[in-house]
């Protein structure tokens, strides 16, 4: 069965078909641009990458084109092979506990909680409605980032803000990334064997978050109402004392959309080091000697180190901790340094089996306390599944 999985942003659309349940990927790309002057989309099929230049008015047009690249490459002989499109949703807040059939309802409330959300729900619904026009045989479901999270407890998802705050205006954490630490935690339960572990699963990206997860359930994420809280980010500041923000807004008398693109775009690694939000740039700014690079490296760090300590002991214990995403994959010195300053617990790191790069594998020594592991994510997948699970 050919199930779909697409991302769609304001100007873009990524996408990834499967053959399901095999999980094999057939075709991948994403197309850019769109609306805009200039727009392309680049297309990967049988190890070859392919750039083309196209006008995309729409999300509609960018889906009326993958269906013919989808047919001229013989994926499909016709639409009603496309059996599932699973839908990417940042924003669920406490609607969506799991991955649900779309309907005029559901996106109703996605609708709704585009407030919270202003750039990417909004883009969803519009790629919703583009892949309901273009492929209307079938069944379309939405997978959201934040429905893992949604088992938190009141006393750990509430903020000490004034009660009404949560049920008036929607104020609680939400977390993020939900679909990465489902898939790695249910691998890392795979990998074990048992299902009734304690895992602290590390998503470590331009974006990152660590989420503590008991028995395959969340029970706690460091991402907040928004993506910017809990951890430094490549352009994100995490946790900061609130009062900053008004106090910054009246000293440098700017707006506050002004002093939300500070927040997320000018700030993390990035404001930090003045050289890169790019985890790779600063590894490089460290070789060179660069303060700034350094001294930004060692916060990250610090922080990482802080919720996997503060998870530990909500956990009372940890099974195992899990790296995944883009610095968590790759960073052997991130990896080294968050497990280096973990040694208080019993971490021990295997210099040796952690000088890799983006493959599934251990990486602490065998009389390592707690063990940790690289599990490459893979949230594409995880929208396949469970698409294919609500089309058969
Ligand atoms: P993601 O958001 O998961 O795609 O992660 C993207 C981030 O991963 C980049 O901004 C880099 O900071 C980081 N990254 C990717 N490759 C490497 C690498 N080889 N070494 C260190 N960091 C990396």
């Amino acid at each position: 069965m050919k199930i779909l999985s697409v991302n769609a942003g304001s100007s873009s659309l990524k996408f990834q078909m499967y053959e399901m349940p095999e999980e094999k990927v057939l075709i991948s790309g994403v197309f850019e641009r769109i609306g805009i002057e200039g727009s392309f989309y680049t297309v990967k099929l049988n190890g070859e990458k392919l750039k083309k230049e196209v006008d995309l008015p729409t999300h509609k047009d960018a889906f009326t084109i993958l269906i013919k690249e989808l047919m001229d490459n013989n994926i499909v002989e016709s639409l009603d092979d496309i059996k599932g499109v699973g839908h990417r949703i940042v924003q669920g807040g406490s609607y969506f506990d799991k991955t649900v059939v779309v309907d005029e309802d559901v996106i109703a409330k996605i609708d709704e909680l585009s407030a919270l959300e202003p750039l990417h729900n909004p883009a969803a619904i519009v790629g919703i409605r583009a892949a309901q026009e273009v492929i209307p045989g079938a069944t379309q479901t939405v997978v959201f980032d934040t429905a893992f999270h949604q088992t938190m407890n009141e006393e750990t998802y509430l903020y000490a803000l004034p009660y009404e705050w949560a049920k008036d205006y929607k104020i609680r954490r939400y977390g993020a990334h939900g679909t990465s630490h489902k898939y790695v935690s249910a691998r890392m339960n795979e990998i074990l064997g048992r299902s009734n572990t304690k895992l602290i699963t590390c998503h470590i990206g331009n974006g990152a978050s660590i989420s503590a997860v008991k028995d395959g359930r969340c029970v706690n994420t460091s991402m907040g109402l928004t993506p910017n809280a809990g951890l430094i980010m490549g352009s994100r500041c995490g946790d900061i004392d609130a009062t900053i923000v008004p106090y910054m807004m009246e000293a440098l008398k700017i707006s506050p959309k002004e002093m939300d693109t500070i927040l997320n775009k000018q700030s993390g690694l990035l404001g930090i080091s003045g050289v890169s939000s790019d985890s790779r740039d600063v590894e490089e700014g460290i070789a060179k000697g660069n303060d700034r690079c350094i001294l930004a490296q060692k916060m990250y760090v610090r922080r990482i180190i802080d919720y996997i300590a503060k998870y530990y002991v909500e956990l009372e214990g940890c099974d195992a901790i899990v790296f995944t995403a883009g610095v968590g994959e790759n960073s052997i010195s991130t990896r080294r340094e968050v497990l280096d300053g973990l040694k208080v617990l019993g971490v021990k790191v295997d210099e040796e089996a952690n000088n890799v790069r983006g493959v599934e594998t251990r990486i602490t020594a065998e009389d390592s306390n707690i063990p940790a592991y690289i599990i490459p994510t893979d949230e594409e997948l995880m929208i396949a599944r469970d698409t294919y699970n609500l089309s058969i």
